[in-house]
């Protein structure tokens, strides 16, 4: 069977450790959207790492772990990811890409920062990875697709086809030096040699598992808000962050995906501009929280950009949980909320002066206020409780509060980085 492990709200909500822990009881792990634009932070007795293109299941010796088709793959950074792991004194993983994967190439991620740099202050915040250009040239038919590097003169043929299409572009709106086609096919073929030893047709490796009563774990990245289609579109990622997109993008049939696991931080972060409704406006209080925040601070695992941080919001996290179809939601991070003498959570969006609790659309969302109550604190650690009744009442009273707004059940509370920080309910 299948299992998906997604976000619920803007990223970061803790997959990769959710991910690391649930891998224990799996056989695969599969990541299938996104690029290496967004990390997991994942800390176990190896040490405590942040991967950005691999799978969290590359901890445990028994996974294979996927790179899906959906994914946008930057074979050096991958290669990167793999030696840093091994220097660390982690076996050398299990690793299959798919063969259909398409590969980020350095003009993407060149149109990315051009773009940004164009855009000046009015920037939608991207990393500057070239995701949105990747995704753009797969939709445009003239992405680079893994299988394409063993077909030379089809792939020269493609690589002249994309100077063509990009170097006006590239010399006249950016200023910048033209695309040649013979370096381009000379790093495809550098990126050959990378990725030959892994390449596999993983939907039929998957296929295959399935049948043998295998367990599957789908990896998501990002959360619903970030979603292309259903997020806070334009400030939204190029790929689909829904488990519902798993399916497409493992290439694994949609009827076996029986659990949808929606990760949700218990209280709200986000990177890059765009709404965020329940956001702590005041500096100080915000800086607090983002400083005790996650395992180390709430400072972004690719960039180190400071995350802006918010309070819980019932409104954005029923929504994402809705639409990632959620059957469990693991609530973490919940240990970081211990100092605080009273918890606000957003429960409604006023909008011109009516109260609502459903997500509207992105435009409206700009004119939302927050409708906050207030619950009381519990002042005190709680890292290192397993069983939920001894969490204090307060803690309790604020993780039903929630699970009552949600309207889906929170089966998991995390409350501390490690595998084992877990209390099921
Ligand atoms: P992801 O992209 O969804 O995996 O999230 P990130 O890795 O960006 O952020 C999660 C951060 O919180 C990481 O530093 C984790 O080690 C940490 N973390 C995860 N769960 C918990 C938890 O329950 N408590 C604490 N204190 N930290 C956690």
């Amino acid at each position: 069977m299948v299992k998906a492990i997604v976000g619920a709200n803007w990223g970061d909500e803790g997959k990769g450790k959710i991910t690391d822990m649930m891998a224990e009881q799996a056989d695969v792990v599969v990541r299938f959207q996104g690029g290496a634009n967004a990390g997991h932070t994942i800390k176990n007795k190896y040490g405590k790492f942040a991967l950005h293109t691999c799978p969290s299941g590359v901890f445990y010796e028994n996974v294979t772990n996927i790179i899906g088709n959906g994914v946008a793959l930057n074979v050096p950074v991958l290669m990167k990811e793999i030696e840093g792991l091994v220097e660390k004194g982690v076996p050398k993983p299990r690793l299959l890409i798919s063969d259909r994967v398409q590969l980020v190439m350095p003009y993407h991620i060149l149109f990315d920062e051009c773009e940004e740099e164009r855009l000046g202050g009015n920037s939608f915040g991207s990393t500057k990875s070239g995701i949105a250009p990747f995704y753009s040239d797969k939709y445009l038919k003239i992405g680079i697709q893994a299988c394409e590097l063993f077909d030379e003169p089809y792939l020269k043929d493609r690589l002249e086809n994309i100077c063509i299409q990009k170097n006006p572009v590239l010399t006249g709106l950016y200023h910048r030096e033209p695309l040649n086609a013979e370096d381009l096919f000379r790093t495809c073929m550098e990126y050959k040699d990378m990725v030959e030893p892994y390449l596999a047709d993983t939907s039929s490796f998957l296929w295959n598992a399935l049948k043998e009563g295998k367990t599957v774990l789908l990896e998501g990245q990002l959360g619903t808000m970030k979603d292309t289609d259903q997020g806070i579109y334009p400030m939204v990622t190029s790929s689909s962050t829904l488990a519902g997109f798993g399916a497409v993008g493992a290439g694994v049939p949609p009827y076996e995906i029986k659990q949808i696991v929606a990760v949700s931080k218990a209280y709200s972060s986000s990177v890059g501009a765009g709404a965020f409704v329940s956001e702590i406006l005041d500096p100080d209080r915000a800086e607090e929280l983002r400083r005790r925040g996650g395992d180390g601070g709430e400072y972004g695992a690719t960039t180190g950009r400071p995350r802006r941080v918010g309070w819980y919001d019932c409104v954005a996290s029923r929504y994402g949980c809705r639409l990632q179809g959620a059957t469990d939601v693991a609530l973490t991070v919940i240990d970081v909320l211990g100092y605080l003498d009273e918890i606000p959570v957003c429960v409604g969006y006023e909008i011109d002066g009516k109260v609502t609790e459903d997500f509207p659309t992105p435009r409206l969302l700009e004119r939302a206020k927050p409708v906050l109550e207030t619950l009381p604190g519990w002042k005190c650690d709680i890292s290192g409780i397993r069983k939920y009744e001894e969490l204090p009442e307060n803690c309790r009273n604020y993780i039903e509060f929630i699970e009552k707004h949600l309207g889906f059940p929170i089966t998991m509370v995390s409350n501390g980085p490690s595998r084992d920080d877990i209390i099921y309910r």
